[in-house]
Parts: C-alpha cells; sequence; structure tokens
C-alpha cells in the first residue's frame, strides 16, 4: 500500500536529485510517518520537517532520512546497526529496504522512546528490526559485524566501536560536531578509512562514552 500524502514529498525529493534509489523512494511511500509521532503531532506527520517526540528528541525530517538511506547505498539483505532509535520511524524506513533477507539492529539510550518505538515497529510488523535499550556508541557486539552502520545523533566524533564493528568494505554515515555538524560517511577499505563529508545538519546530542558526557 502507497501512502498518498507522501507521494507528493518524495515526488520533490526526487526532482530536488536527493532520492535517487528508487528502493529509497517505495520505502518512505510505505512506512506511515503518523503513527510515529505524538498524537496531538499527527496532523503534521506528512510535513518534511522534524518534530517533538518528547524527552528533548525529534524524529527527523523526511528530507534527512531520505539523504542517509541514500548515502548508506543500502541493498536487499543487509545487516544494518542504527543508533538513535527516537521515534522507530527512520529504522522502519530502513527495515523496508533491506527487506526480509535484512536486519535493523537499533540502540536507544531512553528506556521510554526505546519502549515505545518498538511497540509501533511490533504493531506494523517490522520482524527485522531489533530494539535494544542502551549505550549505541558501543555499538551492539552480540550481532556485529554489521555491513552498514549510522548515527542519528551528533557526537564529537565516530565512535571508534563502531568502526570496529563495521565490515570490510561497510559504509558508516553520521552527524559530527556540536554547533556546527557535518554529515559524515566513512568506508572502510581494509585498514584504511575513507571520510568524505556531504554537508552541513543539525541533530540532537550523541550522548554515551564515546559521545558527549552529560550530568543527569
Ligand atoms: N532515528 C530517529 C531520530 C531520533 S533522534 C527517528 O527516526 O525518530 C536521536 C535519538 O538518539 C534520540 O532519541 C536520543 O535519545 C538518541 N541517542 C542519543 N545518544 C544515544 C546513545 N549514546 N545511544 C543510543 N541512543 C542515543
Amino acid at each position: 500500500m502507497v501512502i498518498s500524502k507522501m507521494i507528493p514529498i518524495v515526488e520533490r525529493l526526487m526532482n530536488e536529485g536527493y532520492i535517487k534509489n528508487n528502493k529509497v523512494a517505495e520505502a518512505l511511500l510505505k512506512v506511515p510517518r503518523e503513527k510515529f509521532v505524538p498524537k496531538e503531532l499527527r496532523d503534521y506527520a506528512y510535513i518534511d520537517t522534524p518534530l517533538n517526540i518528547g524527552y528533548g528528541q525529534t524524529i527527523s525530517a523526511i528530507h534527512m532520512v531520505a539523504i542517509m538511506c541514500e548515502a548508506l547505498d543500502l541493498k536487499e539483505g543487509h545487516k544494518v546497526l542504527e543508533v538513535g532509535t527516537g521515534s522507530g520511524y527512520h529504522a522502519a524506513v530502513v527495515a523496508e529496504i533491506v527487506g526480509k533477507n535484512g536486519q535493523v539492529v537499533t540502540i536507544e539510550r531512553i528506556p521510554k522512546l526505546a519502549e515505545k518505538a518498538e511497540n509501533v515497529l511490533r504493531e506494523l510488523g517490522y520482524d527485522n528490526v531489533i530494539v535494544i535499550c542502551g549505550d549505541g556508541t558501543l555499538g551492539y557486539e552480540p550481532l556485529a559485524p554489521y555491513d552498514r552502520i549510522y548515527i542519528t545523533a551528533a557526537g564529537p566524533d565516530i565512535p571508534k566501536p563502531l568502526i570496529e564493528q563495521l565490515k570490510d568494505n561497510g559504509k558508516l554515515v553520521a552527524p559530527v560536531g556540536q554547533y556546527i555538524q557535518n554529515l559524515i560517511v566513512v568506508e572502510k577499505k581494509g585498514k584504511k578509512l575513507i571520510r568524505r563529508n556531504i554537508g552541513e545538519v543539525a541533530f540532537v546530542p550523541l550522548v554515551g562514552e564515546e559521545g558527549w558526557h552529560i550530568e543527569e
């Protein structure tokens, strides 16, 4: 089923060159974004903007999900690690792209958000997504290595454990920085890391052992 309210947004993102891969377009057309936003914000679900999801966190704008999916060069069957589950929306889009033979492991540090995301993902039948509550800057060793890794919160640099848990020839996409943040794409080629900056972005902070240290 296609979500009709998403059609004009996806068309615009294709015309503007953000979406090149049809699989990304198809995934965005399938995932009901309104299920991942708080009830009182449902009317805004099909506007291409970030929205508050509580606990000081946000669901990413639709174009940002598209840009990151494109940069990750996702393929059917990939095992993907997401750091920063938030609402679970981005994980659902990636789950559509990697398909039943693929898997998405997503980590969230705020227990209530992890629980809510897990419930929506279960309700919508995304059985290929595993939600973990914990510090994603350490990755998730039990299911490593991953074909692709992405972070949806900005840290001081790319956490080392994530580079270690990435497969050879794997790709990682993450925002890096504090006031000025850049979206970084890392390709792992043996011992070599090829790093590219694909533009300025704005994300919530990555809080954790290999992220920012915030007293609570
Ligand atoms: N991908 C999300 C966007 C969530 S915003 C979506 O589609 O809705 C980023 C999320 O990263 C927030 O929920 C925040 O709590 C979480 N986060 C921040 N630091 C983290 C860490 N070290 N480990 C796991 N999650 C973290």
